[in-house]
């Protein structure tokens, strides 16, 4: 879709001088205003009230020194970022990254991406982001918990239970929020919810863990039903083996899917007898090993060197759950040669705007990644609600409200690409039904 709206285009133009260097960012507010162009013709208010001016604006940004000191006593400097970039609709809330490509305009683009994903989880919550380019891999426990106590030292004061509430992402697991809460605990001498993703003994949530996975399975599976299809008997193609991609696993295999690849950033892994997940999660989980040990326990499982192979793989389905821009043009031709008839994201933003043109043109399911991975934020926020009750919900309450949201979730979608006249687009569905419920907010606080 291009950005044929003078308006619009005009203002890109701005946010493209104002952020140089930030390529992600302006690509995430690229696909955000393509989807709004019917919204600008219907809503004179909202042009009035200079919402889109403001909302690619963030409200605030914190960039700080990380020191720490490595197992062998030298001093390590990294850089802690804190974007806080809209609260028109409730605290900030998004997750801190770890990981060495890490950079002011990447957690940009995932504060912006934020603030529509959680809008459309219809649970109050605001966008914002953070993180470090600190490589948890390879490190000591010691090294992790240093790093995590130096970086809350800062993050502590920018945030708060009704302020903005962090929680995990790539490289940010239970073990990095313990450390990042216990430290966060004894500097404010106060125990309260100011992070999400926490340990199940002090405050964290049942099914947090798998709410991503989880999450985007039941997306796809009400596209699917939407478009007369199914997961059952299908053959899933999944990119990633963290958290988002072990639970994707589980539930797709449970909706009677044969997932047969996972990957991670060296390479990928085919298994044509569908992936031994007990395996896996031992791997990665218990023992933080790399992807290619699977192939030692199941010798006629492959192994193959680098990422971008696994969308060669024959599949029906696929859920990319690594990184962004992780399928190109190029893959998503090969994924539509083989066949493939859905891609939903359990990434944010894993497809290129060349791979989603791809999609479109050969009428492939698509479900992106901030309605398609919002279950990990709205089960975030139902940690929230349980941490302000000072109550705990089981297992299968908080499995069923999220179910619920994911249901929502795509409904709002699916209406809002038809009222639009789009229908079937689920990308300008949901950037629209996420959008107008933050712009209806920003508008009625007046220009702040
Ligand atoms: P994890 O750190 O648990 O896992 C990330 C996985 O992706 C690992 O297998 C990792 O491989 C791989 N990966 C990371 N960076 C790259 C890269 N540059 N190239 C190729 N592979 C890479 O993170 P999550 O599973 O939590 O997050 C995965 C994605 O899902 C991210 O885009 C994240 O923003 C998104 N997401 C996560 C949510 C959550 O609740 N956790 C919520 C919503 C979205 P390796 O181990 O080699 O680094």
């Amino acid at each position: 879709m291009a950005l044929t709206n003078k308006y619009l285009a005009d203002l890109l133009e701005t946010v493209k001088k104002r952020n140089p260097a930030e390529p992600e960012f302006i690509q995430a507010v690229t696909e955000v205003f393509e989807s709004l162009q019917p919204v600008v013709e219907k809503r004179p208010d909202l042009v009035e009230a200079g919402v889109f001016e403001r909302i690619v604006e963030p409200e605030r940004q914190v960039m700080f020194r990380v020191p720490w000191v490595d197992d062998n006593g030298k001093v390590q400097v990294n850089r802690g970022f804190r974007v806080q970039f809209n609260s028109a609709i409730g605290p900030y809330k998004g997750g801190l990254r770890l990981h060495p490509s890490v950079n002011l305009g990447i957690i940009k683009f995932l504060g912006f991406e934020q603030i529509f994903k959680n809008s459309l989880t219809t649970l109050p919550m605001g966008g914002g982001k953070g993180g470090s380019d600190f490589d948890p891999k390879g490190k000591s426990d010691g090294e992790v918990m240093r790093f995590c106590q130096s970086f809350m030292t800062e993050l502590c004061r920018h945030i708060g239970a009704d302020l903005d509430v962090p929680a995990g992402d790539i490289g940010t697991g239970a073990r990095e929020i313990g450390y990042m809460f216990g430290q966060y605990k004894r500097i404010r001498n106060e125990f309260t919810g100011v992070l999400t993703g926490k340990g199940l003994t002090y405050g964290g949530s049942l099914a947090r863990t798998q709410a991503t996975g989880y999450g985007l399975c039941y997306f796809t599976n009400e596209m699917l039903k939407a478009n007369g299809k199914s997961f059952e008997g299908k053959t899933v193609v999944i990119s990633g083996s963290g958290n988002v991609a072990i639970y994707a696993t589980e539930k797709a295999t449970e909706y009677g899917a044969k997932v047969v690849a996972l990957s991670d950033s060296n390479g990928y892994i085919y298994d044509a007898n569908g992936i031994d997940l007990d395996c896996v999660k031992q791997l990665k989980e218990v023992e933080r090993k790399r992807i290619k040990e699977y192939v030692a326990t199941h010798p006629t499982a492959e192994y193959h060197e680098g990422c971008s192979g696994i969308w060669t793989i024959k599949c029906d389905i696929a859920l990319p759950c690594a990184t962004q821009n992780e399928i190109n043009k190029e893959s998503a031709e090969i994924l539509a040669k083989n066949g493939c008839f859905a891609v939903a994201e359990g990434a944010n933003m894993p497809s290129t705007p060349e791979a989603i043109e791809v999609y479109q043109k050969n009428g492939i399911l698509y479900g992106p990644a901030k309605a398609a991975n919002a279950g990990g934020v709205a089960t975030s926020g139902l940690e929230m609600s349980q941490n302000s009750e000072r109550l705990s919900w089981t297992f299968e309450e908080v499995d069923e409200k999220l179910h619920n949201i994911m249901i929502e979730i795509f409904k709002s979608c699916d209406s809002a690409a038809k009222e639009y006249g789009m229908e079937g687009n689920y990308m300008a569905g949901a950037n629209i039904a996420g959008f107008l419920k933050v712009a209806e907010a920003m508008k009625a606080q007046g220009c702040v």
